[in-house]
């Protein structure tokens, strides 16, 4: 077959309704915001797992912290009547990602297994992404961060350490995905639920994250994304994201809107 033939071939095959809807997996997240105290492990692990640079107290107060993931904190009614909640916010990993149509040089995308990433080595640091992103969840490298000594030896040797003008977020701990995906491959079997823990959940004591494919209708996070105490952020924006939050459960049984 020519190669005239090929690129005839997959125009065709592009052009096909659904194309880049068919995932090979749909990587979502279940948090459940009964089980969450907003102790902040999540946030400390994925600085470990990531490589995520500590700013210091001068740079957080210029809004240039790193952290991927945030813990939201709500104080509802007046005191001493109050209710404090909680709500971690991560990259989403929108389906219809508006960080992907913002990019000018393509260094976001959205990839088979349903997540969205970011190609360190194609970003120009542009800023248009994290402009466009409703949830806050991109972060800036204004500097090169170096660890010193010893603390450098505490780098995960998985994950690229990033340099100034890079933007970065949340990859769902895309390392363990491909970790996991290859292990199974060498064992010759589908991945399987539970295969994939992000560190974010592995570190929450409550267990109130739960990861998995939605693409697979036995996995937990499927039975749990049917809940009928579901809400997705800012679903009003059809970004579609991947992330998927249950309600508080109040005394009376009624669950609490948290958007
Ligand atoms: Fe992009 Fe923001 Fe959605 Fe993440 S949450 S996929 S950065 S728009």
């Amino acid at each position: 077959m020519s190669i005239f033939s090929k690129v005839k071939d997959k125009l065709e095959d592009l052009r096909r309704p659904g194309y880049f809807k068919k995932y090979d997996h749909k990587f979502t997240m279940v948090i459940d915001l009964d089980r969450c105290n907003g102790c902040g492990a999540c946030v400390a692990a994925c600085y470990a797992e990531n490589n995520l640079p500590v700013v210091g107290k001068e740079e957080c107060g210029k809004s240039r912290a790193l952290n991927w993931i945030r813990i939201e904190r709500y104080v509802e009614g007046e005191y001493p009547d109050v209710k404090v909640k909680f709500i971690p916010v991560m990259c989403q990993h929108c389906s219809k990602a508006p960080c992907e149509t913002a990019c000018p040089v393509y260094a976001t995308y959205h990839n088979q297994d349903g997540l969205n990433v970011q190609v360190y080595n194609r970003c120009v640091g542009t800023f248009t992404c994290a402009t466009y992103c409703p949830y806050d969840a991109r972060r800036f490298n204004w500097f090169t961060y170096k660890r010193d000594k010893p603390l450098d030896e505490q780098y995960n040797p998985d994950v690229s350490v990033r340099e100034m003008g890079i933007m970065e977020k949340g990859t769902f701990c895309i390392q363990r995905i491909r970790a996991a995906k290859d292990k199974a491959k060498d064992e010759k079997r589908a991945l399987k639920d539970g295969d994939v823990t992000p560190a974010c959940a592995q570190a929450c004591p409550t267990g109130a994250m739960v990861f998995g494919d939605l693409n697979d209708p036995e996995s937990m996070v499927s039975k749990l994304a049917k809940s009928p105490r579901r809400f997705r952020l800012l679903e009003e924006l059809n970004t579609d994201p991947s992330v998927i939050y249950l309600k508080r459960v109040m005394k009376d049984g009624s669950g609490t809107s948290e958007e």
